[in-house]
């Protein structure tokens, strides 16, 4: 089997780059939500004809028809292939629609993150060449063809990458980025195999080699064997004062928004200004949060010791819900403000939990290893020694005292034991059955198997780079294979 590896760098186009981008992110996806609006008048008004006359809804990626001289103009000035992408995206959608894989494609939004879909004709990696020791030190990024030139991007790839097929360049809370995925070269065994190797282990065996992780509102994660995973205090602190600071720039919002109405006016700069802080302050949050995650399932996965991780299936859905309306005395309702806090910061919690869970499974099966949900039912009031389940059996929100066999622990770690062990019979008992994978057979297409003078076999994108502050900042060293040119290899195919 092998895995997909997707990579994400922060890139700095300059304000005319950005610009540019901006209007074909603007125009793929106008395309995209023109074939969905198409679609839905198709399906709406024209459904009982087509019975009739055996047509249907066009499935197809031509978009020629939305070019307008008068009415759509812009889309002349950006690349075809933009545009074409956004009809591709399109019909890639609605497969997987048929493949069951999601729902119809519905109209993409101007707000949250926005991207485009570029693919080999507007794009190219160029390798920066050491001209003393032709070593090949890293890319230089051009995108745009000869008539809609763009000129080179600026991207600081912060681990190994190998050239892609397509690139999305996007922008996300103000901060640009540079996103593809491509096929992982290396072989990992498939998930039933992994499970079929752990079943050989005897429970004992197995237990001392499995990550239990609790998740908690005071420590995010804490594990069987006594590790715990928590934030950086100064990150904490500066979450907890972005929360303030949305919280002032929603309110400023909805003040600009009243005033805007009172004056009978459009919304004005102002308004597009507090927006734009408002988008920044929260991707700060969520920044941190990936970090988390991301160095949490590391660290775990990475960890020789463990080969099974074993996580509760928690229900996010309704850890996040509001916090109950209290009522005093009198019949009035009382302030809540301590449960709303608490309802915050698990909100924040169960974030980065869910991507520490995510994260921990694709890593997980990239090293051979495997990462499971168990039903979380009265995880917190089982006693890891005996298996006593009593509500009694939590003291505190810290402490663990089991009132059958007098086991005294953290509670946090007594329910990763709990977890672990519970983990463990769920996979030796045969409980456990790995998901099949559904995948759509056309994102797999391969760039060698497209022929043409452009894209032979001359550029296959599959070569190992080194990470590099993109275009060209030259920094440290690195071995590795001579990089393909794209001009100079001769196309082979006939
Ligand atoms: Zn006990």
């Amino acid at each position: 089997m092998q895995a997909q590896t997707g990579f994400r760098f922060r890139c700095y186009p300059t304000a005319a780059q950005a610009q540019i981008l901006l209007r074909w992110i603007g125009c793929q996806r106008f395309i995209y939500n023109a074939k969905v609006t198409e679609d839905r008048y198709y399906r709406k008004f024209a459904r009982k004809a087509l019975d009739q006359t055996g047509i249907y809804p066009p499935v197809d990626q031509q978009y020629s028809r939305y070019i307008h001289p008068d009415l759509t103009p812009w889309l002349k000035e950006v690349p075809s292939q933009v545009l074409r992408n956004g009809a591709v995206r399109w019909r890639q959608a609605y497969a997987r629609y048929f493949q069951g894989l999601g729902g119809r494609p519905v109209i993409r939004k101007k707000i949250g993150r926005q991207a485009v879909w570029l693919t080999s004709e507007l794009f190219v990696f160029h390798p920066i060449v050491d001209t003393k020791t032709g070593e090949v030190l890293g890319n230089r990024l051009t995108v745009g063809n000869r008539k809609f030139a763009v000129g080179d991007i600026l991207f600081n790839a912060h681990k190994d990458y190998r050239i892609p097929n397509s690139i999305r360049i996007g922008i996300e809370g103000g901060q640009w980025f540079l996103s593809f995925s491509n096929e992982d070269l290396s072989q990992v065994p498939d998930e039933a195999e992994t499970v079929e190797w752990l079943r050989k282990f005897s429970e004992e065996e197995l237990l001392a080699r499995t990550f239990g992780g609790d998740r908690g509102v005071e420590i995010p994660l804490a594990g069987n064997h006594g590790e715990t995973f928590d934030f950086e205090p100064i990150q904490k602190d500066r979450m907890a004062k972005k929360v303030c600071q949305t919280k002032r720039y929603q309110r400023k919002m909805a003040r600009q928004r009243t005033q805007a109405v009172k004056e009978k006016r459009p919304l004005g700069a102002n308004y597009r200004k507090t927006k734009k802080r408002l988008a920044k302050s929260h991707q700060y949050g969520k920044n941190v949060r990936e970090d988390f995650a991301h160095k949490t399932s590391r660290a775990i996965v990475h960890n020789a010791q463990n080969l099974l991780m074993v996580y509760e299936d928690l229900n996010v859905e309704g850890m996040t819900k509001k916090p109950k309306a209290k009522k005093d005395e009198n019949g009035k309702w009382a302030k809540n403000r301590a449960a709303a806090k608490a309802g915050l910061s698990k909100k924040i919690l169960t974030a980065a939990w869910g991507k520490t869970v995510t994260f921990t499974k694709y890593k997980a099966i990239k090293a051979g290893k495997l990462c499971i949900k168990i039903n979380p039912y009265q995880t917190s009031q089982e006693c890891a020694e005996c298996g006593h389940i009593h509500p009694d059996n939590r003291v505190s929100q810290s402490e663990f005292v089991c009132q059958a066999c007098g086991h005294q622990d953290n509670a946090d770690h007594n329910a990763g034991r709990v977890i672990a062990r519970r983990g463990v019979r769920l996979l030796l008992s045969g409980g456990y059955k790995p998901k099949e994978v559904k995948r759509c057979g056309i994102f797999r297409q391969k760039a060698v198997e497209v022929i043409g003078p452009v894209r032979s076999e001359s550029t296959p994108g599959e070569s190992i780079v080194s990470h590099v502050i993109g275009n060209g900042a030259m920094q440290g060293t690195w071995n590795q294979e001579p990089f393909p040119v794209r001009e100079e290899t001769p196309a082979t195919t006939a």
